[in-house]
């Protein structure tokens, strides 16, 4: 039996950020971490030519400023992303160059009917308050609803429509009938609302670190040391007056409390003795997360930047659904990154790995060119078949969810603190969310110290 002050459930961004804190404040800390490896929905993979590649999470954009405090911490710089060049939007085959979020190539009616509803949107993301979503002057409205109603009422144009559904749901990773609206205005508003979201330049993919997420995650993991266990899957938390004792197949962790930092999706594969609050433990039961595969392909230079392409491109319903430029800050070599979410990504998933390949790398030829069929390297990551994440990439919640369980997000059941993207007020479901709610959850437990001290 290990003795510690605290003990942390998990070494994501959330977990790491919590255990470091703790550290610098001179507390003992163990961090248990299911996998192998650190980073949790983020993975950076090192490549023998000194590039590497997020097999994750990769961007960073304005306003996250507690990302951008960690890097500043560690010495982490960053880079733009590539914009340069036309965007691709793929409709019926036919492909349409633009410039900009909105591609103007549509038909005018298309444009105006997507402009529109991206300002309706935005508008309605100003009235929700972020602590306490539900307590929004029409949560219960919006709480009824899913994103696919409320597309069907306001998109009345197919390309729009579907361009949109595409890029929203896409950020829930799920089919659009199975995302409440209440959560989608939420989420959207925690990152500032949806320019932020389904922007590039200026959004939520402005930028990216130099070296990857890898190049963060791996100097906090040095500075923790070597109270970070990997390989040992948590199976219960027991909690007593006195504290909590936290059990893997193979140690035992005895700590004052646990700050619990794991997906909502897969909280519940962890057993609580006693038995966690009602609410808290529906909740886990109800924030599922959706599909998503990355896949970064490999080319000796970016020759789609040589065509006046940005690398961007979009096209509903096709195995490679959406592409975007993924080098690093040298531009070399040549990474093009395909994103497939929500339903495509489970049917995509289902094939075998050789006609996945194909059926993507056939449709990056027509996209691309003929360059495109053949990348020096191939690397995917489907991150709904990771038993410790329960797909990506964030949970969400369905409707009637947040309403009826939001308020136990963040709510500690006795000694047990939960930290998590999904768990913050600011950045939900982005690794700058993840950070922020490792630092409450830290600052949450100091001050039950200072509280029983008094
Ligand atoms: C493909 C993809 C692309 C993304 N792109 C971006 C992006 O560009 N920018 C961005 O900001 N965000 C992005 N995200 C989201 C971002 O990665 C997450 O918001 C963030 O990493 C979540 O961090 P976390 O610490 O809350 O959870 P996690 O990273 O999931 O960490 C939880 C940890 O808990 C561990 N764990 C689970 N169960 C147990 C258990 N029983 N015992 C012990 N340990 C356990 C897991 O193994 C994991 O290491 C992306 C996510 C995915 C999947």
């Amino acid at each position: 039996m290990t003795d510690v002050d605290y003990c942390v459930i998990g070494a994501g961004f959330a977990g790491l950020t919590a255990a470091l804190r703790l550290r610098q404040t001179g507390r003992s800390v163990v961090v248990l971490e299911a996998r192998d490896r650190l980073g949790g929905r983020t993975f950076t993979e090192m490549r023998p030519d000194g590039s590497w590649i997020d097999r994750g999470g990769a961007w960073i954009g304005p306003g996250q400023d507690r990302i951008q405090a960690l890097m500043n911490e560690f010495g982490v710089p960053s880079y733009k992303q590539y914009t340069d060049g036309e965007a691709m939007m793929v409709v019926d085959g036919k492909q349409h160059r633009y410039t900009g979020t909105i591609p103007w190539t549509m038909s005018p009616w298309a444009a105006m009917n997507l402009g529109a509803v991206l300002l309706e949107l935005g508008h309605l993301c100003k009235s929700v308050p972020l602590e306490a979503p539900w307590a929004a002057k029409k949560a219960d409205k919006w709480d009824q609803v899913s994103l696919a109603h409320w597309l069907d009422g306001n998109l009345l144009s197919k390309p729009a429509h579907e361009l949109l559904e595409t890029a929203i749901a896409g950020c829930y990773t799920s089919a659009a009938s199975e995302v409440s609206m209440l959560f989608v205005l939420y989420q959207m508003a925690s990152g500032g609302g949806p320019g932020f979201v389904l922007g590039v330049k200026d959004g939520a993919q402005d930028a990216r670190p130099v070296g990857g997420m890898g190049a963060i995650y791996r100097p906090m993991a040095a500075e923790i040391g070597e109270s970070i266990r990997l390989s040992q899957p948590v199976r219960r938390i027991e909690q007593d007056p006195d504290g909590v004792t936290v059990r893997t197949d193979q140690v035992s962790v005895r700590a004052r409390r646990a700050i619990v930092a794991v997906p909502l999706a897969v909280a519940s594969q962890i057993r609580y003795e006693p038995m966690l609050p009602v609410d808290r433990s529906f909740l886990h039961q109800r924030m599922p997360s959706g599909s998503i595969i990355k896949i970064s392909l490999v080319y000796d230079e970016p020759f789609w930047r040589h065509d006046g392409l940005s690398g961007q491109s979009v096209s509903p319903g096709s195995p490679a659904t959406i592409t975007i430029d993924s080098c690093t800050d040298t531009g070399r070599p040549g990474v093009l990154c395909v994103i497939i979410e929500g339903p495509i990504a489970r049917q995509v998933g289902q094939l075998d790995a050789t006609e996945r390949k194909q059926a993507i790398l056939g449709e990056l030829g027509d996209r691309f060119g003929e360059k495109a069929r053949s990348p020096i390297d191939y690397i995917e990551q489907n991150w709904s078949a990771e038993r410790y994440s329960g797909g990506g990439m964030l949970s969400h919640a369905p409707t009637g969810v947040l309403t009826q369980f939001g308020h136990a997000l963040r709510e500690p059941c006795g000694r047990i603190h939960w930290a998590g993207t999904e768990s913050s007020a600011v950045m939900c479901g982005w690794i700058d969310g993840a950070i922020r709610s490792g630092e409450r959850a830290a600052s949450e437990v100091l001050e039950h110290e200072t509280a029983t001290v008094g």
